[in-house]
């Protein structure tokens, strides 16, 4: 085969080749362009699960600084007391769709404006972020002290004022007791049926005040950074069958990226810092403590 590309380059750089060749390795190049950017194409789009995403080619995947899942050590987070000016909390206002799930390679997702979130300094707003789908990973991206949990939610938003490239809202689920997660009931039935669906079944509050927030990245490709991550510490529970629900799609299921789950490995922290925002009713419980201790 080699011999034959010898030949028609050979004849054609001598002015040798007659039309019937010139064609041929004309068209013969031609395949070859579109070999080459086929298997490029191939290689950015047709990305899986099966090393957790560490052969994942693009640049910021497998360049960037700023990456995300990573672990959250309780120990070198950084504690912002809602007593300090540069606290912030959050209040989401969430707004009810009539929705079907969207699924496909590791995807199982609600896509629509399910509301926004607010950041508020004080009684001053200083982000709003749109919610554009809510998705699921299972077992868990991020992780908390080194503990990784059964499925991870999702919420992803963009921020009206493009200063961030995406904002992101994560919420942990772990197999605890009988009881299910009246929320997951929801997430579960609209596999098979319309539903109407609001994410606010998956919170206990609207405020929220007590958070871990740190600069990250989508985590799949193109893993874009100058996202705006937050996870929310309030772990919710969940039953083992609302868990096998996910496990029957992912990390059960052989045929899936060789029974992988669709979680991304853990990604280095580097020079980033995680803030601890905690609300000074948290501080309340101890203050009287610390009064009484002031006067002995
Ligand atoms: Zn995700």
């Amino acid at each position: 085969m080699y011999a034959v590309y010898y030949h028609l380059i050979f004849s054609i750089l001598f002015k040798k080749a007659n039309k019937l060749y010139r064609i041929k390795a004309f068209l013969i190049v031609i395949l070859m362009a579109v070999a080459l950017l086929a298997n490029l194409f191939l290689a950015v789009w047709a990305w899986d699960y099966k090393v957790n995403g560490n052969d994942w080619v693009d640049p910021d995947c497998q360049d960037g600084t700023k990456q995300t899942p990573i672990d959250i050590e309780f120990a070198s987070v950084i504690e912002i007391p809602s007593s300090e000016t540069s606290y912030f909390k959050l209040h989401f206002e969430f707004e009810e769709h009539e929705v079907s799930v969207t699924t496909g390679y590791g995807v199982y997702r609600f896509i629509e404006n399910f509301g926004k979130l607010l950041v508020m300094q004080g009684s001053t707003e200083s982000m709003t972020s749109e919610i554009v789908n809510a998705h699921f990973h299972s077992p868990s991206e991020n992780h908390l002290n080194g503990k990784e949990y059964d499925l991870e939610m999702h919420i992803v938003m963009e921020d009206e004022s493009e200063v961030y490239s995406h904002v992101v809202y994560g919420v942990f689920f772990q197999v605890q007791g009988e009881i299910e997660n009246e929320f997951l009931k929801d997430v579960i039935k609209a596999k098979d049926s319309k539903i109407n669906f609001s994410l606010e079944k998956a919170f206990d509050s609207l405020e929220i005040l007590e958070y871990y927030q740190f600069m990250g990245s989508l985590t799949t490709p193109p893993c874009t950074e100058n996202a705006f991550w937050i996870l929310d510490p309030n772990i919710r529970s969940m039953t083992q069958d609302q868990l096998d629900f996910f496990t029957e799609m992912w990390a059960g299921n052989s045929s899936f990226a060789l029974g992988k789950g669709n979680n991304r490995e853990l990604q280095g922290l580097g020079s980033r810092k995680v803030n601890y925002y905690l609300s000074f009713a948290i501080n309340l419980v101890f203050a009287p403590i610390l009064i009484v201790l002031a006067f002995i």
